[in-house]
């Protein structure tokens, strides 16, 4: 079974239609979300739509969380785009479709476990709304060893944009360290983050996302061009989202 990894949308349709033709050619069986389909970009419900055409299933992401409940804990730019999302999908004029939409969002689940692999958004502690970054490999231990307690084997998050591979070691390893390949080896738990589709943060603007083939026990991570300008001049047309929404993502932070 090939399966794709997609994470952190963030309502950035042009980033998800080149992942989904970069699957073309990938020979994908599978395609899982680890959550925050909305948020910050412009097209969120073209992007749930297609989500849930796609996916065989995604997970609550904080800005999920966010726009069909309350923003808890956001900066002034990212709650403004959260109320605008949300009426977004209140302005829909076909009740049908409303109501699937609304249906889809209110089934995203917290937590999914797979074979080998637990799934969140943010951490196995607090799934939601906790970072895992790069630097708690070197200078959180106490907070690595009680997540890595928290896995099995593997563990597919989100929620920082950031694409990589922490292992119980701990460390952490980019996947240009990695040759792009991170092979499962049996002798070590990792937390695997496939990166973010719609809002690259490692000064990469190329949209992100991986592939698990299972028989071959590899993660393949890859990064695909797509039109940057176009989502930065809608967002720069919309006036409740910050011009700072569009602009951050040519620097891929
Ligand atoms: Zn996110």
């Amino acid at each position: 079974m090939r399966i794709a990894i997609i994470s952190d949308i963030h309502g950035n349709l042009e980033a998800l239609q080149a992942v989904f033709a970069h699957m073309e050619n990938e020979r994908v069986d599978r395609v899982i979300c680890l959550g925050d389909i909305l948020g910050y970009g412009p097209d969120p419900v073209a992007c749930v739509d297609l989500v849930s055409a796609r996916c065989e299933w995604s997970l609550m992401g904080n800005h999920d969380f966010g726009v069909l409940y309350e923003p808890t804990n956001f900066n002034a730019s990212a709650e403004q785009a959260a109320f605008w999302t949300r009426a977004q999908f209140e302005a829909e004029t076909d009740p049908e479709r409303a109501r699937r939409r609304w249906d889809f969002l209110g089934r995203l689940r917290v937590r999914v476990s797979f074979g080998e692999f637990l799934c969140v958004h943010g951490t196995p502690r607090r799934p939601i709304n906790e970072y895992l970054f790069p630097d708690d490999a070197l200078n959180s231990p106490v907070k690595m060893q009680q997540i890595f307690e928290r896995v099995e084997h593997y563990c597919l998050v989100g929620h920082t944009h950031v694409p990589g591979v922490f292992t119980n070691e701990p460390d952490f390893y980019p996947p240009d360290d990695l040759g792009g390949v991170y092979r499962l080896n049996g002798n070590e738990k990792a937390i695997i983050n496939p990166g973010s589709v719609g809002q690259p943060r490692d000064l990469d603007p190329r949209s992100s996302y991986a592939i698990l083939d299972e028989d071959a026990r590899e993660v393949h991570f890859h990064r695909l061009t797509y039109d940057v300008d176009a989502v930065v001049a809608k967002i720069h047309a919309i006036a409740e989202l910050s011009d700072w929404l569009g602009d951050r993502l040519r620097d891929g932070r």
